[in-house]
C-alpha cells in the first residue's frame, strides 16, 4: 500500500523484466493503472490482489493504460468481459492500434523486428531471421484485442478516488507512453517512462513519423521535471523517491553511451550490427532487435551532431567517423 487508497498488485509475466506493477486505486470510479499480460498466473495474482483489499475483478469501473506493450495491456480484456457495468479503458491515440487490434499489430512488428535485423546487418544464420512467425506466436498468446477504447490526451484530467489524475504524454519508450499525476498524493504513475534501476529501452518504438526516437525520449524526460518532488510509481520494480537524481543519472547513462560510440567509430565503415556488439558485447538472442534499435538511434543522433555518417552499402546501415 502506497497511501490508504492507492495498492500495488504485482503480476508476473514471462519476459526477462519480470513482474509488471499494477496500480488500484480506491473510490470512485474505482481505478486500475496497467492490467498485466493475459495468461492464468496473471489472471490469479490480480483476482489475489483485488481480493486483499475487498474487490473483484468485475468490480474495475476504469483501467488507465500507460503504455500498449503486452506486459501493461494483455489481461485488460479479461477484466472487461469479467465486467456487467460500465467499464471505460483509456489509452493514448499512438499506442491505441496495440490493443483495438492486438494480432494485427503484434504480426507487423514482428516482420519489422526481422527488417531492423536485416537493414542493420545482422549474419543471415543470426536466429531472428525466419522466426518471425515463432515470435508472433508467442507474444500473441499473452494479449488480446479490446475494440471499445477512450483515448486519452496530453493533459486531459481523469477523475479516480485520489482527485483527477492528470495525463502527461512522454514519447520515447513508445510512441503514445503516458504518466498519471496524483496531485493531491504528490505521485506519478510513471509506466516504463521511468524505472528505478533498468533502462526504458527509449529506441525500440523505431517506427514513427516524430524522429529519432531516441531524442524524442529525451524530451520527455525533461517534461517530468515540475514533479521532481514526486513520489514515483513505475511499471516495475520498486518506487523511486529520487527524480531529480534518476534523470541525471539517466542523462548521464546516454551521454555516456554517445561518447563511447562516437570513439568507437573510424573512417571504416561499420555495420550497425557489428558496432552493437563493440557497444553492447555479447548480448543474448532476444536482445538483439534492442541492441541494434538503440545502436541505430546512437548513430543517426551522431550524424545530427555531425560527429558521424550514416551510409547505405546493399541495403545495410554502415557508420563512420567525421571530425565536424
Ligand atoms: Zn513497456
Amino acid at each position: 500500500m502506497y497511501s490508504k487508497k492507492i495498492h500495488r498488485i504485482l503480476v508476473p509475466t514471462p519476459f526477462a523484466v519480470g513482474a509488471v506493477n499494477t496500480y488500484l486505486i480506491e473510490g470512485s470510479p474505482l481505478t486500475l493503472i496497467d492490467t498485466g499480460v493475459k495468461s492464468s498466473m496473471a489472471k490469479s495474482a490480480m483476482v489475489d490482489g483485488l481480493n486483499s483489499v475487498g474487490y473483484g475483478l468485475e468490480d474495475i469501473e476504469q483501467i488507465l493504460l500507460t503504455h500498449g506493450h503486452v506486459d501493461h495491456i494483455g489481461l485488460a480484456g479479461t477484466i472487461v468481459e469479467a465486467r456487467s457495468g460500465d467499464i471505460s479503458v483509456w489509452i493514448h491515440e499512438d499506442d491505441a492500434i496495440r490493443i483495438t487490434d492486438y494480432t494485427g499489430y503484434i504480426e507487423e512488428r514482428m516482420h519489422s523486428y526481422v527488417e531492423i535485423a536485416k537493414e542493420c546487418g545482422t549474419p543471415s544464420d543470426s536466429s531472428i531471421m525466419g522466426s518471425q512467425r515463432v515470435l508472433a506466436d508467442y507474444f500473441l498468446r499473452f494479449g488480446e484485442s479490446v475494440e471499445n477504447v477512450s483515448l486519452v490526451q496530453d493533459g486531459q484530467k481523469l477523475p479516480s478516488g485520489v482527485g483527477d489524475l492528470q495525463c502527461l504524454w512522454v514519447p520515447g519508450h513508445s510512441l503514445g507512453s503516458v504518466c498519471y499525476i496524483a496531485p493531491e498524493e504528490s505521485v506519478m504513475f510513471s509506466g516504463d517512462h521511468i524505472l528505478g534501476d533498468i533502462s526504458s529501452n527509449p529506441s525500440l518504438d523505431f517506427e514513427g513519423s516524430l524522429g529519432i526516437s531516441m531524442l524524442r525520449y529525451f524530451d520527455s524526460l525533461r517534461r517530468v521535471e515540475p514533479f521532481h518532488k514526486f513520489k514515483v510509481l513505475p511499471g516495475h520494480r520498486d518506487p523511486i523517491t529520487n527524480l531529480s537524481e534518476r534523470v541525471i543519472d539517466l542523462f548521464a547513462d546516454y551521454d555516456e553511451k554517445l561518447h563511447r560510440a562516437e570513439n568507437t567509430l573510424t573512417e571504416e565503415p561499420i555495420s550497425i550490427y557489428a558496432l552493437s556488439r563493440i557497444l553492447y558485447g555479447d548480448y543474448p538472442d532476444d536482445s538483439l532487435v534492442l541492441a541494434l534499435a538503440e545502436t541505430k538511434d546512437i548513430v543517426l543522433i551522431l550524424q545530427q551532431n555531425k560527429k558521424a555518417r550514416v551510409l547505405e552499402i546493399e541495403n545495410v546501415l554502415y557508420a563512420v567517423r567525421i571530425d565536424g
